[in-house]
């Protein structure tokens, strides 16, 4: 690429290119300096602050997990607005400005988190309120490069957040790297939480403490939970989950129990089967980490009939969730080290090798664009 310089070229106020991490398959990920769209009505751009790298980024790239290519991935990040469509406005005619989805009014250089999805609002589901699973839903950091929404990911010096995108507001109380993470892990975690029975006086047990799932011990630690037993096989994890809230914490799923409540986090069907016999009378197991194929789980109905069993899953959330993340992170910052769980930003250029390589065992590594 020609005129690959460290900082986008501007013209008056309008951002006129930008340099993304553009993923054409397996691990050729480069830096491209690529124009920026002119924005439409209700169109907001950001420049990147800091992005974290979810775990579904390295299966994609590592070949266990399909998405289009070539593509700009990066679905946690933060950004400072920096310009919005035409009339700074959606609606016909400039009628009404672009607002968080808490109701606040976005404004140029605010610091913003937004959805991983971007529901089109008008479908049966949307309308029923579960965006989640949209019928034509686009997903931040998950479009092609030869889409009509080419700056998705935050993997980039700028992201396009199209009309529509569910946008929040980023209080002082919190650092980029905490933030960055509540746009998939935390806000994950809140939706997990809200399909869960109330957690307060509950016997928790989460499955899985990767970020999502020590996110989700620090949540059931702080609404009362009566105990939470945190599962994992790595040392390092267990000890952190101490850290965030857990009672107890086991190498594997133990047979005792009894729960009321299980969280799963790891996508193991092994765990989720031996979680299952655990599960208490009104039990109920909220499963988010599957979402890779792995054998069938055996059920057995009289089962779930005699002990009065839910199993419910979640996929994506909702627009609230973003707004309960940021709260939740701003509520506990002092109780629990969610800064233990963000290595040190390294440069943008240095996606590639973050993205293809284990760095090491923190739950998140980070960028920054700047
Ligand atoms: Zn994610
Ligand atoms: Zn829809």
């Amino acid at each position: 690429m020609t005129n690959l310089t460290q900082h986008p070229e501007r013209t008056a106020d309008r951002v006129e290119h930008t340099l993304a991490a553009i993923w054409r398959g397996g691990d050729d990920i480069a830096l491209e300096a690529v124009p920026v769209p002119p924005l439409g009505p209700g169109d907001v751009l950001v420049r990147v602050r800091l992005a974290t790298i979810c775990g579904s980024d390295r299966h994609t790239v590592s070949g266990r997990r399909v998405q289009p290519c070539p593509s700009v991935l990066g679905h946690e990040t933060v950004g400072e607005i920096v310009a919005f469509g035409t009339e700074g406005a959606g609606g016909a005619g400039g009628a009404g400005k672009v607002r968080a989805v808490d109701g606040r009014e976005l404004r140029i250089g605010l610091r913003v988190i937004w959805s991983v999805t971007l529901p089109c609002g008008a479908c049966d589901r949307c309308l029923a309120g579960i965006t989640a699973k949209c019928r034509s839903l686009r997903k931040a950091g998950h479009e092609a490069w030869d889409s009509d929404w080419r700056l998705s990911g935050g993997y980039a010096q700028h992201v396009l957040l199209p009309r529509g995108m569910p946008i929040a507001i980023v209080g002082d109380a919190l650092t980029d790297a905490l933030a960055a993470p509540a746009a998939c892990a935390t806000a994950t975690v809140m939706a997990v939480a809200e399909r869960a029975p109330r957690l307060a006086g509950k016997r928790v047990v989460v499955v899985g403490a990767g970020m999502l799932g020590l996110t989700a011990v620090a949540a059931a630690a702080s609404a009362g939970a009566s105990s939470v037993t945190a599962v994992d096989p790595a040392a390092e994890r267990r000890e952190l989950a101490r850290q965030f809230g857990a009672t107890d914490v086991r190498q594997t799923m133990p047979d005792t129990g009894p729960y009321d409540v299980l969280l799963e986090f790891s996508g193991s069907s092994a765990a989720l089967q031996e979680g299952l016999r655990t599960l208490d009378v009104q039990g109920v197991a909220v499963l988010a980490g599957a979402v890779l194929p792995d054998a069938p789980v055996a059920v057995g109905p009289e089962s779930v009939v005699r002990r009065h069993l839910s199993i419910v899953g979640v996929h994506n959330y909702e627009p609230r969730h973003l707004t309960a993340a940021l709260d939740f992170l701003e509520e506990t910052r002092d109780r629990f080290p969610w800064h233990e769980l963000v290595a040190e930003p390294v440069p943008l250029e240095e996606i590639g090798s973050l993205l293809i390589s284990s760095p090491g065992t923190k739950p998140r590594y980070a960028i920054t664009a700047y």
